[in-house]
């Protein structure tokens, strides 16, 4: 069966995006079977893994809206080697549409319901928002990984998040729960960043992932070029790293 996992941050630009096909592509080389969800309008993910988001004839957009299931919007990015729903701005119309329909927070759920057995992780980039698109990512997953920059503010951006996720596992998805903090373009000659990498180790205990994802400008340049920097250049640190994360990832699913 699938683990279902959002990729969760209220703030934008924390590196969501580049942890979700960053991990889906070092699952997919260590042997995994993965389908990357982009809930965001941006479109990001799905161009990050080589995929025309003006090109699409399907997108999550008609998932939610029931007019496709998960198999027929999927699209499988060879390069990458993991299978992608993509998103485009169609989505962003998504959010009014839903208001009035059925089951609203529960359609990406039902749709990933059908799927359980053909991958062995659903990795889902949401918005940088706690909107619709969002609700319907935490309704459906197991849990959320939550990438953060060990910055002055990060702890109280948090408080949200966790508040957020606490009141969807009280009234939507008694499944949802924090599986881990992801520390993100870390610098460790940043004594600040050491030190907020410190207090989250404190406070969440090994909720915090061992693995740490260091600033690394090959990530960044890799969307560019369509790909993962795990596929556009393997060996650079950043590259290894989220490889490593991804073999944590799925050395702790027995025991969670
Ligand atoms: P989000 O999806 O949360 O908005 P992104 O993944 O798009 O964030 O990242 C924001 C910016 O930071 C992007 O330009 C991305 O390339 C860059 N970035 C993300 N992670 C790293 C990293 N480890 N090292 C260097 N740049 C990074
Ligand atoms: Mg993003």
């Amino acid at each position: 069966m699938a683990k279902i996992f959002c990729i969760a941050n209220q703030k934008g630009g924390v590196g969501k995006t580049t942890t979700t096909v960053n991990l889906a592509a070092g699952l997919a080389l260590v042997g995994q079977r993965v389908l990357l969800v982009d809930l965001d309008p941006q479109g990001n993910a799905t161009m990050g893994s080589g995929i025309d988001k003006r090109q699409l004839a399907l997108t999550v957009y008609d998932v939610l809206l029931e007019s496709a299931s998960i198999m027929e919007a999927a699209i499988f990015a060879d390069k990458c080697g993991y299978h992608v729903v993509g998103a485009n701005r169609e989505l962003a119309g998504a959010e009014v549409e839903l208001v009035d329909l059925e089951h609203r927070d529960q359609r990406l759920k039902l749709a990933l319901a059908q799927v359980q057995d053909n991958f062995d992780f659903v990795l889902i980039d949401c918005p940088p928002s706690l909107s619709m698109l969002t609700l319907n990512g935490l309704c459906s997953a197991h849990g959320v990984i939550v990438p953060m920059q060990c910055e002055y503010f990060a702890l109280e951006g948090l408080t949200d998040l966790v508040n957020t996720i606490k009141q969807v596992h009280a009234n939507l998805n008694r499944d949802l729960k924090i599986i881990g903090l992801l520390r993100v373009m870390f610098d460790p000659r940043i004594t600040l960043q050491q030190q907020v990498s410190e207090q989250l180790k404190a406070h969440f205990g090994d909720k915090v992932f061992n693995t740490v994802i260091p600033r690394n400008v090959r990530l960044a340049e890799a969307p560019s070029y369509g790909l993962p920097g795990v596929v556009f250049d393997p060996p650079a640190k950043g590259s290894q790293a989220f490889v490593a994360f991804a073999r944590e990832l799925v050395e702790r699913i027995p025991t969670m």
